[in-house]
């Protein structure tokens, strides 16, 4: 972070401006939006910042800069064309410790400027750290077409009604609720759109309802959590559900996988806590009775919890497991379904995974070796090979990286030919996605020297040989990259 973004209260606080042209009038105006009291250094001013003084907006001093002129100053803008007097400025601001910005120099300046959209008081602020201007400003006018027209309304609601409710409602936990209802219910979707009359008596009801929420619950004296189990699709933000990312970023606490990107976590709620459940092959990690048990105890602590599981929640993800317990415990749920990493991968990779000519049937298995508990030898788990063998289907292997030569092998022994046409997807759908194609013969040997790392998905079927096909044609992985950049904008 090369600025670091706050919000400054202005209002009547003295700023001064060098310089008399239409780029300080730019600054002006702003300045002045603000409610700051603006004084304007300059031996001449343009007609606009003429305008600003006939409607008392600043005071000037028709005078050539001296540095005392930033005395008893809160901020300084040096906005003339004479780049020595605009590094002077800068030089005595920052020996006075007062925060300086040079128009269109970040290197003399000690704040910039960010690109707003204002719906006071929702401002959004958008900045590049002065690299690219043209795109926060393409970015602001996104935001501003994303943003109702209401919100500030809304917000401003929400500023007046902020220390009724905390009198009213004593329990944070009830609040926070009310706030919920608030932001998504009736009073929001009244006010935005402009039924305001509307809007205040479902206020006065909302509150009533809180309170009364909050005898109930104090009765009982436990609140109760809720617990979402969320698929967080194989790896692309994109591929998130749009209730997934609301869950997320509603969540008190976010309890994930070691499947889940990076980048997907990166859209929970910022201050919600993350607690890392993931296992990893071959080590030591938190056990499945401890993970059902941690998400009992966070719900029964009336935390909102969103269970955040790579792909689909319900394919190979022990969902099943984590909802028995929570169910005995009498702790309500909610399943959001993810894009499981078959669907994503084959995307990706351009495989359709059916396909009238070539495959007519999909199975979903495990490859996953079951690592001998109580010093038991690893052993497959019970699989119909026969039916994994036979052609015109697909087979989707998850887990499938470290019982390859096994899977190989009981295909074939079931009669799969060795010209069987395959592909593993590492890391599909994140921007180092790998496709590697092979066959039954040649699958082994390919991936070992490939270097395969999980997580990977092997795909057996002749579906696979279309990868080639239409690999050149296929942008999915491309645009997801294109979408990726501009969220990190
Ligand atoms: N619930 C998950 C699957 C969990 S099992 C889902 O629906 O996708 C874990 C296995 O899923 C991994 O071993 C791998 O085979 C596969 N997998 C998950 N994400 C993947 C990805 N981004 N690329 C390739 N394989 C992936």
């Amino acid at each position: 972070m090369d600025f670091f973004p706050l919000f400054l209260r202005l209002t009547d606080q003295p700023v001064v401006v060098i310089g008399g042209g239409e780029v300080a009038a730019r600054k002006v105006s702003l300045l002045h939006r603000a409610g700051a009291r603006i004084t304007v250094v300059s031996p001449a001013l343009c007609a606009s910042l003429q305008d600003s003084m006939a409607r008392h907006e600043l005071q000037h001093l028709a005078e050539e800069f001296r540095p005392d002129h930033l005395d008893g100053m809160r901020l300084v803008v040096a906005a003339t064309n004479v780049h020595e007097v605009n590094a002077w400025v800068s030089r005595q601001a920052e020996l006075r410790n007062i925060p300086v910005n040079v128009v269109d120099n970040r290197e003399l300046s000690r704040f910039i400027m960010p690109a707003i959209v204002d719906r006071s008081p929702v401002i959004v602020a958008i900045g590049s750290s002065g690299d690219a201007p043209v795109l926060t400003r393409r970015l602001r006018e996104k935001i501003e077409a994303l943003l109702p027209t209401g919100i500030g309304k809304l917000a401003k609601l929400s500023g007046e009604l902020r220390s009724k409710v905390k009198q009213q409602v004593s329990s944070a936990d009830a609040r926070r609720r009310f706030w919920e209802r608030f932001f998504d219910g009736d009073i929001a979707t009244d006010l935005l759109a402009g039924r305001d009359q509307q809007a205040h008596q479902s206020v006065d009801m909302a509150i009533e309802s809180a309170i009364k929420q909050q005898l109930n619950t104090s009765e009982k004296n436990s609140p109760q959590g809720e617990i979402a189990l969320v698929g967080a699709g194989p790896g692309d933000p994109g591929l998130l559900t749009l209730r997934a990312l609301r869950v997320m970023q509603n969540a008190d606490v976010v309890v994930y996988d070691r499947l889940v990107s990076a980048e997907v976590l990166d859209l929970v709620r910022r201050d919600a806590q993350r607690i890392y459940v993931g296992k990893e092959a071959n080590k030591a990690y938190v056990s499945q009775q401890d993970i059902n048990q941690l998400l009992v105890d966070l719900a029964k602590q009336g935390k909102r919890v969103c269970r955040l599981k790579g792909g689909d929640p319900f394919v190979f993800g022990r969902g099943g497991e984590e909802l028995e317990l929570l169910a005995k415990q009498g702790i309500r749920f909610e399943v959001v379904p993810g894009i499981t990493a078959a669907a994503g991968c084959a995307a990706y990779a351009g495989i359709p995974l059916t396909h009238r000519d070539h495959a007519q049937l999909l199975t979903f298995a495990t490859g996953h070796i079951r690592h001998g508990d109580n010093g038991e030898a690893a052993t497959m788990l019970p699989m119909d090979w026969n039916l994994l063998a036979r052609d015109h289907q697909t087979a989707v292997f998850y887990m499938g990286l470290n019982g390859l030569a096994d899977i190989v092998r009981e295909l074939q022994a079931h009669g799969a030919p060795a010209s069987r046409a395959v592909a593993v997807i590492e890391h599909g759908t994140r921007s180092n996605q790998r496709v590697i194609v092979a066959t039954l013969a040649t699958l082994v040997e390919t991936v070992r020297n490939a270097q395969v790392q999980s997580p990977a998905l092997l795909i057996v079927g002749e579906v696979t040989r279309l990868h080639e096909q239409l690999q050149w044609f296929n942008t999915t992985a491309i645009q997801a990259q294109a979408d990726r950049e501009h969220i990190g904008e």
